[in-house]
């Protein structure tokens, strides 16, 4: 229901909270004194776009509107989005009180649910550059991308720390101890600026998933983190007191559980820790349907679990299809006195608060000038750096590495040489991602046609068949397919597959030399299959500049990627980790260089 609001009167333009040059904290009270219970509730909910219209956020007030993954307007370029962002926004500056909605999206390696977008190696590979000024330029980049489409917030950075490889979501960590995290947050500057608001083109960062995600038992995603509270704060928690010192401004919870309770439902967490002994003043964000799993049994939107959420210190609700009867809900928690008043106005003061200091009051549309950054050469530039020096060169026997560029015969093959969907992986374009000439950019097989020097010739087979002893060297580039979240979980082995082990075995029935490039997520069980290859590189999921992992391959670039995680001789050795007296394939911080 919509109560009528015909009590409302457009705020006078001399209002204190329209006048940019007061102090936030008196604009966010002036503006908190005008607010109905109901721009209240709407302030706290996030929908998706295809979930809710222009229309609906100037009726029920929202505070915010996402694209999910994948969800993306008709037309989809920069000026399409930033279209489609403009008209929610005019839907929100057409209430009474005219708070800006923000819109958020997981830019996550680049803008990535955008064609033609430049994509960044995942998390992972930049983790192997332990690279935290290179994270920073990143960030950075991608902010002007994403500002140039509208939208003013990231679902990024993720500061999971992977503990098990088996989990679907280890790319999307920086590594598997929590100093690479920590350090990686540098990102974090390079999306907002040096604060919130300063400078154009900045965007909200969130730090992600608060706490323990990448800790669960067996690698389980949205699983249960079973550890000690010293063992949580030792390992999964620093990257997020590391967050809040850089200025955060959100933080989303996780959904998995600790000790067996649901993170979206832990006051303890959510409002002692990191709103109290860590000090965060930004807002906490929900993640997608998150508090519908809270207390177990079946998931689903309940008053209980609303009330449990919001008094366990969440501020703002991803609910992207059912905000309407989390609003509902909502209202009828704070009428019957579960939900207290005090709780909802500090909801809404850091929901203000941090859309005061990014100034979206002043400058709530588009900057469309910012387009002209989009997928440019500039971006394409620190993105292909960003790849190679995220490779991490594994095995050189005879220095088959680097290759000659005046080899005379290259033989490639391997189904990830000439395919930018899966040298992209997850998260591009839509959530699993999907193999195939999704986006632009240079596939590696490209990349290796480029490097070469007149005279010698690259013959690419994507199965391996064709080969001959005439050849100097064949390189294959395997490894997996798109997947992303749960979709990735491995309970059963993290092996090549079949297509990739018939390809390895055509190539070797050759005997030429053979250099494996994986183009993986994570590492792979490849202990058997070592021994009969001369190179090995671990490229992670590089992004659509493929030219950077044959600047590795021909020593353009000297390789100075280190393992952000430890290798384990198969999975069933996993969790695998550095430090733990285990002895893995390679060791954690493992990586060779070029002698020249
Ligand atoms: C993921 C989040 C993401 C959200 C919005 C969820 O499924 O866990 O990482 O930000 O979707 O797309």
């Amino acid at each position: 229901t919509v109560p009528g609001r015909l009590h409302e009167r457009p705020a006078p333009s001399n209002a204190p909270y329209l006048d940019a040059r007061r102090p936030v904290r008196e604009r966010v009270e002036d503006l908190l004194k005008r607010m109905t219970l109901d721009d209240k509730l709407g302030q706290m909910t996030q929908a998706e776009r295809g979930g809710a219209t222009p229309q609906d956020v100037t009726t029920y007030r929202l505070g915010s509107i996402l694209s999910g993954g994948g969800s993306v307007p008709a037309e989809n370029t920069p000026q399409g989005w930033a279209d489609m962002v403009d008209g929610y926004q005019r839907g929100a500056l057409a209430s009474p009180l005219r708070i800006p909605m923000i819109y958020g999206a997981d830019a996550v390696h680049g803008h990535n649910n955008v064609y033609g977008a430049t994509i960044f190696p995942h998390n992972i590979g930049l983790g192997a550059t332990r690279d935290p000024r290179l994270v920073q330029r990143i960030g950075r980049a991608v902010a002007e991308e994403v500002a140039g489409t509208g939208v003013q917030w990231t679902f990024a950075p993720c500061l999971c720390v992977a503990r098990n490889d088996r989990w679907g979501r280890t790319y999307e960590s920086f590594g598997e101890v929590p100093e690479l995290p920590s350090a990686m947050t540098t990102e974090i500057v390079g999306f907002q600026g040096r604060r919130l608001g300063s400078g154009p083109a900045s965007i909200l960062a969130t730090a992600k998933h608060y706490v323990g995600d990448g800790g669960t038992t067996g690698g389980k995603d949205q699983g249960d983190t079973q550890v000690s509270e010293a063992e949580l704060r030792k390992i999964h928690l620093p990257p997020f007191r590391e967050a809040v010192r850089r200025g955060v401004g959100s933080v989303m919870i996780s959904y998995s559980s600790w000790n067996g309770v649901k993170m979206h439902g832990n006051k303890y967490l959510i409002t002692d820790v990191l709103k109290g002994e860590l000090g965060f003043k930004g807002f906490v964000v929900s993640d997608y349907n998150g508090i519908d799993q809270i207390g177990g049994g079946t998931p689903g939107l309940t008053p209980e679990r609303v009330t449990a959420a919001v008094n366990a210190g969440i501020d703002m609700f991803m609910q992207p299809w059912d905000w309407k009867q989390f609003i509902d809900m909502l209202r009828g928690e704070v009428a019957n006195g579960h939900v207290p008043m005090s709780r909802i106005d500090d909801a809404n003061r850091r929901i203000l608060t941090v859309k005061f200091q990014m100034g979206l009051f002043e400058h709530p549309f588009a900057d469309r000038s910012f387009q002209r950054t989009f997928g440019s050469d500039q971006h394409r530039a620190l993105a292909r750096r960003a790849v190679a020096e995220s490779q991490v060169v594994l095995k050189n026997a005879g220095n088959v590495l680097p290759l000659s560029r005046s080899a005379g015969k290259i033989f490639v093959a391997g189904k990830n040489a000439d395919d930018i969907g899966n040298q992209t992986g997850g998260w591009t374009l839509t959530w699993q991602g999907s193999s195939g000439p999704i986006t632009k950019g240079t596939t590696i097989l490209q990349g290796i046609r480029q490097a070469v020097r007149p005279g010698t010739s690259v013959t690419y087979s994507k199965d391996g068949t064709g080969i001959d002893r005439s050849y100097k060297v064949a390189v294959a580039v395997v490894g997996e397919t798109p997947y992303a979240e749960y979709m990735g979980d491995r309970p059963d082995g993290m092996g090549l597959d079949d297509q990739d082990l018939s390809t390895l075995a055509n190539l070797r029935a050759s005997g030429v030399p053979v250099v494996v490039v994986l183009v993986s997520g994570r590492p792979l069980d490849i202990a058997a299959q070592l021994p009969q290859w001369n190179g090995l590189v671990e490229s992670w999921l590089p992004g659509t500049e493929g030219q950077g992992v044959a600047d590795v391959l021909f020593g353009t670039v000297r390789p100075t990627g280190r393992l952000p995680v430890s290798w384990p001789r198969s999975a069933s050795q996993e969790p695998v980790n550095r430090g733990d007296g285990k002895s893995p394939l390679f060791p954690y911080g493992f990586g060779l260089t070029y002698r020249h």
